[in-house]
């Protein structure tokens, strides 16, 4: 290819970009489901939270689900004085195959989240593995569907989790499907801190 005819590409290009941007003037919170088989919702959620908080944001997460042990983020994260850090659902159906108290752990989650919701003090918040509440029964989607349409207008919500409920689907900004095209695990590597956990 010609340099002028690169040259000639990019400038359209750039007018393409350029007029996206002009239309793209609301400022508003927005609510992303990160979602699918693969391996990077929740870093991804994390990340994004890394970007907030270095903007002075402030920010909260719940874990819907307590994993077995500390995860690096929390470890990292919880020094933050600009953050807000629920770890929920302790002992959660694998371990106790108890349905009322998953339920009780599910709305004791709940509760707190509903909290940030009506916070206009907090920037961004990411619900973590929330999706399998929906999935499992433990919460109804109407609520919380309510809940992030009444949230502070400068509130953006991040949620995680393989299926997503489609009420969510329907209000959500932004979805992001991580496909699982190979995982490590499967290949025989075991979990390990600092990519896993
Ligand atoms: P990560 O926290 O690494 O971003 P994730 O949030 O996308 O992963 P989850 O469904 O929450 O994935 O699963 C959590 C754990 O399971 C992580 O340790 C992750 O590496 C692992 N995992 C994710 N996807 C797969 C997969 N397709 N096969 C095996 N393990 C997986
Ligand atoms: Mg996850």
């Amino acid at each position: 290819m010609s340099d002028e005819m690169h040259a000639r590409r990019m400038q359209k290009k750039k007018d393409v970009v350029d007029g996206r941007i002009a239309r793209a003037t609301e400022e508003r919170g927005v609510l992303i489901l990160l979602k699918g088989n693969g391996k990077g919702k929740s870093s991804s959620a994390f990340g994004t939270l890394a970007r907030s908080l270095g903007h002075g944001q402030k920010g909260a997460v719940i874990q819907f689900i307590k994993g077995r042990r500390e995860t690096g983020e929390y470890r990292f994260f919880r020094e933050y004085p600009n953050l807000d850090w629920h770890i929920m659902g302790h002992g959660f159906t694998w371990e106790t195959q108890n349905r009322e108290q998953d339920i009780e752990a599910a709305q004791a989650a709940w509760a707190v989240a509903e909290g940030l919701l009506k916070d206009p003090a907090y920037q961004l918040i990411v619900f973590d593995e929330m999706s399998y509440m929906f999935k499992y029964g433990y919460l109804d989607p109407e609520p919380v569907v309510a809940a992030l349409q009444q949230r502070p207008r400068h509130q953006s919500v991040i949620i995680t989790g393989r299926t997503m409920a489609q009420p969510l689907q329907e209000i959500a900004d932004t979805i992001s499907v991580v496909q699982d095209e190979r995982h490590a695990f499967r290949g025989g590597v075991k979990a390990q801190a600092g990519i896993e956990f």
